[in-house]
This record gives C-alpha cells, sequence and structure tokens, in this order.
C-alpha cells in the first residue's frame, strides 16, 4: 500500500503494463445549434446569483452577459450570445495549468505532490492546509493551484509565466492576454492568496518565493478568454489532448484523463459532489462567471454569465451546462438498458 504525502493511503494499483482501452460513444452534432439555442432562452431570464466582489473589477461587470459555446471534438464550434465577449479566467486557468504540470512532471510526481482528494471546503480555505499538515490537498483549490503553478518548467518567474502563457494559448488555439485592469484589481486584494503561498512555504511545499507563485497564479488568473475559448480548451482535453481546431498536440491524452479526474471531484468548489450527482460530466467553474465542462471524446461546453452562487459557480452556466448535458446524452453515469435484451 502506497501513502501520498497528505497522509492518507493511495488506492492500490496494478495496471501500469494494461493497454488502456476508451470507450466513450458519439455525439448527436447535428442538434448542438438546436439545443444551444434552446438552452439560451430558456435560462436567459433567470436573474438568481450574485457578481463577484471580493476582486473589485469583477463587481463592475454587466450581469446579463450570456454565452454558450460548444466545441465537437471534430472541430466544429458551436455558440449562442455573446460568445465573444472577454472576460478573466480565473479559476478556470487551474486545470489547464495542472495538465501543463503533470505532462511536465508525470502522474505520480503530481499526485504525490499536489494531492486529488476534495477538501469540502471553501477554495481559498486556510484552514483546509492546516487539517492537512500542510498540504495542498487538490490543485483546483487555491493553496494547490498555487503550489501547482511554482511547478511549471522555468528557471525564473518570467520564464514560467511564459510558459503558463503559451500552454494555456496552446489550448485556446490563439494567444491569450492578460487583462490588466483584473490583473492589478486583484494583486490589490490578494492578501489571502499571499497567506497562502507562505503557509504552504512554512511546510516545505514550495521551493521557490512564495510571492513569485502568487503573483504568477494571479496573472493565469488575469488571461482573458470568451466562452468560445473555454469550449475548445475543452474539447482538447476531451480530444486526448490534440486541439481539435488546431490540431496541435498540446498534452498527451493521460494527462487529460487524469487532469479531468481531478476536475470531476473538485471542479465546482463544495459543490463538486451536487454537480456530479446532477450533471455527471467534469466541469471547472470560476469567479468571473465562467464554466467548462468536458465530455470525454465528444466535446466540451464553454458557458459565461456573471452571477454566481454562494459557492462561487455561474447561475445560469450551470442550468445551461445541465441542460445539454442531459439532452445530449453527456453524463458519464448515465445507462440505458441492453437493448439486445
Ligand atoms: N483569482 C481568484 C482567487 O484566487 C480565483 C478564484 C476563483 O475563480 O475561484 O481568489
Amino acid at each position: 500500500m502506497t501513502y501520498t504525502s497528505d497522509g492518507n493511503e493511495s488506492i492500490p494499483t496494478d495496471f501500469d503494463d494494461v493497454v488502456q482501452q476508451v470507450s466513450t460513444g458519439t455525439l448527436a452534432h447535428q442538434r448542438i445549434d438546436e439545443l444551444l439555442l434552446e438552452a439560451h432562452e430558456r435560462y436567459s431570464d433567470v436573474d438568481e446569483g450574485l457578481l463577484a466582489h471580493y476582486i473589485p473589477v469583477l463587481g463592475q461587470v454587466e450581469p446579463e452577459t450570456f454565452a454558450i459555446s460548444m466545441s465537437h471534438v471534430g472541430g466544429t464550434v458551436h455558440g449562442v450570445g455573446d460568445c465573444h465577449h472577454q472576460f478573466s479566467i480565473q479559476s478556470i486557468s487551474k486545470m489547464f495549468v495542472y495538465a501543463l504540470v503533470l505532462q511536465e512532471h508525470g502522474h505520480e510526481v503530481v499526485h504525490e505532490k499536489i494531492g486529488v482528494n476534495n477538501t469540502g471546503m471553501p477554495f481559498n480555505s486556510v484552514m483546509a492546509v492546516e487539517l492537512n499538515n500542510g498540504h495542498p490537498m487538490n490543485p483546483m483549490v487555491n493553496a494547490g493551484a498555487i503550489a501547482t503553478t511554482e511547478m511549471i518548467a522555468g528557471k525564473s518567474a518570467a520564464k514560467k509565466w511564459e510558459n503558463v502563457r503559451e500552454g494555456l494559448s496552446a489550448f485556446a488555439g490563439r494567444p491569450l492576454t492578460l487583462d490588466d485592469e483584473v490583473y492589478e484589481s486583484e494583486s490589490e486584494a490578494n492578501e489571502r492568496n499571499k497567506a497562502l503561498g507562505r503557509l504552504l512555504k512554512s511546510y516545505g511545499q514550495l521551493d521557490g518565493d512564495p510571492n513569485n507563485a502568487v503573483d504568477i497564479y494571479t496573472k493565469q488568473c488575469s488571461l482573458n478568454v470568451t466562452a468560445h475559448d473555454l469550449a475548445v480548451m475543452g474539447a482538447t482535453l476531451a480530444d486526448g489532448g490534440i486541439n481539435p481546431v488546431t490540431g496541435q498536440q498540446v498534452v498527451s491524452a493521460d494527462v487529460c484523463r487524469d487532469t479531468l479526474a481531478t476536475v470531476a471531484t473538485n471542479g465546482l468548489y463544495e459543490r463538486s459532489g451536487d454537480w456530479l450527482f446532477e450533471i455527471g460530466i467534469p466541469a471547472k467553474s470560476g469567479v468571473s462567471g465562467g464554466i467548462v465542462a468536458v465530455a470525454p471524446g465528444k466535446g466540451a461546453i464553454g458557458a459565461f454569465s456573471p452571477r454566481l452562487d454562494m459557492a462561487g459557480n455561474s447561475v445560469r452556466g450551470q442550468l445551461a451546462i445541465g441542460h445539454l448535458s442531459r439532452a445530449l446524452g453527456l453524463n458519464l453515469f448515465a445507462s440505458a438498458p441492453d437493448s439486445a435484451r
């Protein structure tokens, strides 16, 4: 039996030499346009939720903006609403930086160092770190994300940032740029993340300067994307690591599998269990109002609407993705009785 550095017994594994087969079904892609329109119309009037307020500029956005995009692994991207409206990627960056770090360091090292288990606590919890002897727990909470960003290749902070920006741009299939206003606003309001960085350092979980790691993390959260970009980025993880629009192999198929498993258990903050129970596909949300949901082997949905529930997830985004997951048969846990019987 092996143990990860969070002190937990890891589940037994003994299948490295077994060739992995993949079975994911097909996507009814001829219905995507019609279903996107249906979901957009159905949830446009929902006005529940609040804008994020703890990063000052995020509280000043237009609350009605609503976009849903879907990219099929075949490379066609569909969209309805404000699909080219730009917003900062925020926490959604965590899953793509994690994928780059898995690619760089491999399954075992990253599993051991960052972990994969849900904390059950808010994304910026200090208590979660303390309760787990300084272990960051998983890459989708801020402590784990800061530790993950620190593992990006590059000898200097500038090189690491360049690798983050280039890596995320390869997922999107276009050069992503920094939203300076968001970066400055968040840099002035990120004392808690700096505290998390120092706490990790005190436990020996960061090698370098914690302020550099937090600064790169703040920059990665401030990269601008659109719902269209999120759909393409997610579809790259649905497509064995090949960006379906550019054809570039961004990460390996194994990295996609590991990333999506971690996202499934941790992607919707402390509502991740509810999400998997109701919607049934790996998804990651961010406090600016974006959500990306990935159906392995089929495609991905990028949704944006800035009003959030109490955990920080876009209200309309969750509804739209739930609708599409059901109507397109994306739920990983759903089955029907064998028709040959
Ligand atoms: N940059 C935000 C933070 O670190 C991201 C939060 C989020 O989207 O969950 O607080």
